[in-house]
């Protein structure tokens, strides 16, 4: 695959996220990136077809391993993080999946921030608990030595998020870095929250970044998307023995993926593993996830402004009891997020209205221009009561120690008038009062 470049100079962000990765690779011209809607590519002679398949950056075979449209994503994605190259692929599920088949194996260990993304709790408890891959969590992801504590003779990968959901929580990344690599693991950040403009895990010493793309990366909410990141410079081969798909077993030519690939051993052998399982995406997304991170910049600044101003106006209200956001200096990670996310400190949060599940029912149902749905990142403001639907699984006891009670709501700020979501919220709350007397207020479990 021929990988048009865009300058040598430095170029700020905002110039990055419309030019690089996509120029100039159209026959034709086109300026906008082409969707190559095409389940296969031609061979000029059989020759041809024997190198592609030996070496996927020979040219284009199936789109299962690769697609000019997904390519031009994964290279403005992966010059945006400050990586070495991407994987594109069907959603951000599938790209932690992914990044986590490439290193680990029946027997490994790994340790994660208790408070990650559902989906990946369960991917990890769940379905990798199947196979042979146990997974501890980490009760405070804030606490170096609990990271420390937990790491075992099998521990292949630490897994956290650098904003978490629906808390807020900021991680040290470096900090955790540091500890992962002195025990020669790789660190993986799920960055969906933060995106590449408000904090990029890789320069603060990350070694991998997955992203959904389905949220602020595309950001109009029209489609799933999930991206792998490989910052290229963790050592694969530095402990003989551990990560075999990558530094162990050898190709048909008889080298590893590190001695093929060197610093892309990484993102070779991903593209590998989602080849054979089969996560790829559509061209047509690869184009609306382009299309999207055109504006990524305007929009997280814009949102994360908005999103500052709503978690304030809020936690002035009498009748929400608390409201989690970094940006505040309420949240136990506010000196962490002024250091990491000068920029910003993104554009979801949650609060907790008095009142428990009958006021956060009540405001969902009055609010007129936050939808109720579980999505977030999108341009329009979106509300979710996470203890009945992502964390619903959880035990109510579990719920309350990890502070997400019955009365917790999330809010993804989009792009709408702060002065027309302040109304909004203010409509919420006068529901949520109404729904709940104040002498019962007391008795309700916030
Ligand atoms: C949504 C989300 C995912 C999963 O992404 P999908 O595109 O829905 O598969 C993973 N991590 C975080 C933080 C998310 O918000």
């Amino acid at each position: 695959m021929s990988a048009p470049e865009t300058s040598d100079a430095p170029l700020a962000f905002a110039t990055r996220q419309l030019h690089a990765g996509a120029r100039g690779f159209d026959a034709h011209g086109a300026r906008a990136t082409p969707i190559y809607l095409t389940a296969g590519f031609e061979f000029d002679d059989l020759g041809d077809g024997e190198a592609r398949f030996a070496d996927p950056d020979t040219g284009y075979s199936y789109p299962r391993v690769g697609n000019p449209t997904a390519a031009a994503a994964e290279r403005r994605v992966a010059d945006l993080e400050g990586g070495i190259g991407a994987l594109l692929v069907g959603s951000g599920q599938a790209a932690t999946t992914t990044a986590l088949l490439t290193i680990l194996e029946a027997g490994d260990h790994v340790v994660a921030a208790s408070g990650i993304y559902e989906g990946t709790r369960e991917l990890l408890r769940s379905d990798l608990g199947r196979l042979g891959i146990t997974t501890d969590f980490v009760a405070d992801p804030r606490d170096p030595g609990a990271w420390e504590a937990a790491i075992g003779p099998h521990t292949r990968a630490l897994v956290a998020e650098s904003i978490a959901n629906p808390r807020g929580g900021v991680l040290d990344v470096p900090a955790v870095a540091a500890i992962a690599h002195r025990h020669g693991i790789p660190l993986i950040v799920d960055s969906t929250l933060a995106t590449p403009y408000l904090l990029r895990p890789l320069e603060l010493g990350a070694d991998i970044v997955v992203h959904s793309a389905s949220k602020f990366l595309a950001g109009h909410g029209t489609a799933l998307g999930g991206v792998v990141v490989d910052g290229g410079r963790f050592r694969w081969d530095a402990v003989p023995g551990r990560f075999r798909q990558i530094a162990g077993e050898r190709g048909p030519d008889g080298r590893t993926f590190v001695e093929r690939s060197g610093e892309r051993a990484f993102l070779s052998a991903a593209r590998r593993i989602a080849m054979r399982f089969g996560p790829a995406p559509s061209p047509l997304n690869a184009f609306l996830l382009l299309q999207g991170i055109e504006t990524l910049s305007l929009r997280v600044e814009r949102q994360s402004g908005t999103a500052a101003q709503l978690a304030a106006w809020l936690e002035r209200r009498p009748e929400v009891v608390g409201v989690d956001y970094s940006g505040l200096p309420s949240h136990p990670d506010h000196d962490l997020a002024v250091r990491l996310l000068p920029h910003g400190r993104g554009a979801l949060f949650s609060f907790t209205l008095a009142g428990g599940r009958a006021a956060a029912a009540a405001f969902t149902d009055a609010v007129r221009l936050f939808t109720p749905m579980t999505h977030l990142g999108d341009v329009r403001s979106l509300v979710l009561h996470p203890a009945s639907t992502t964390h619903a699984q959880r035990a109510d006891d579990e719920l309350e120690r990890i502070g997400i009670g019955p009365g917790l709501l999330r809010l993804s700020i989009g792009l709408e008038d702060a002065a027309d979501l302040i109304a909004d919220l203010d409509r919420g709350l006068a529901a949520a009062a109404a729904a709940v007397p104040a002498r019962e207020l007391e008795a309700v479990p916030a």
